[in-house]
């Protein structure tokens, strides 16, 4: 049986490749990237011979039938992203979805992944979650925030920079400027900085200190007051 392997790839610092990530890396048949000029630098600094194919957003779709049927009769292939783990907020669902339904075995690898170090990172409960991924940039938008006033959860969101003051302005517009947040910068690469405050002085320090570079910003769910019915 053929079989896809999910592979993470490093968000920033090289040396985030597990042992068994670069051997299978080695051993596949062929492997299907977001972006092959991106994932060479990779393919050098581990030695990785194997060849290369492009996977991305735009050959989805229509590539979706051809790349099944090839990695159907091969023994092995792996998916990577630019960074981090295929399929989270990266293409790869389409295809693990085609795989399953085509009999592939598909296995995905644990490692890197923005979300996970930025929730822990953030001081924020992480016992109980919810990943929101990028909020839309327009329609729907305000929908999805007014969505999560009631969320007790924490939440995390991924966000570009240009955009991160607008998300923090809108997140205490419906959520409450006190509500305690994290905003983690450049995980894993030198300039890392994780900066925890409430969303309005978050939002008030980076319209004047405009953030670069990519950033996860994790939000504190709501506490729920307990009611007096259950207190007694
Ligand atoms: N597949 C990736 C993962 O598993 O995290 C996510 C890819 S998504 C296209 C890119 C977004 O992930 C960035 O805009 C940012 O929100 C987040 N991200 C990726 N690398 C990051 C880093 N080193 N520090 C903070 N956020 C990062």
């Amino acid at each position: 049986m053929s079989k896809l392997y999910l592979v993470p790839t490093p968000i920033g610092n090289l040396e985030d490749m597990s042992f068994r990530a670069v051997r299978i890396l080695k051993e596949v048949n062929f492997i299907l990237a977001e972006d092959t000029r991106t994932s060479k630098k990779l393919m050098q600094h581990y030695q990785i011979e194997t060849s290369l194919s492009p996977y991305h957003k735009f050959n989805e779709h229509k590539q979706l039938e051809t790349l099944v049927k090839r990695i159907s009769v091969a023994e092995s292939v792996a998916l990577i992203s630019d960074a981090g783990t295929p399929g989270i907020s990266d293409p790869g669902f389409l295809i693990v979805r085609e795989c399953i339904q085509a009999g592939v075995d598909i296995e995905c690898l644990p490692g890197a992944t923005a979300l996970i170090p930025a929730l822990v990172d953030s001081g924020l409960p992480n016992d109980r979650f919810i990943f929101e991924g990028f909020l839309p940039h327009k329609k729907g938008r305000k929908k999805r925030i007014d969505r999560l006033t009631d969320e007790d959860r924490t939440l995390v969101f991924y966000e570009s920079p240009h955009r991160l003051v607008k998300t923090l302005n809108q997140l205490a517009d419906a959520l409450g400027n006190d509500r305690q947040a994290a905003v983690a910068r450049e995980l894993t690469k030198i300039y890392e900085e994780v900066r925890r405050n409430s969303l309005s002085e978050l939002a008030a320090y980076y319209t004047t200190h405009p953030p670069k570079g990519e950033i996860v910003l994790v939000v504190k769910g709501l506490v729920k007051k307990q009611s007096q019915s259950s207190d007694s």
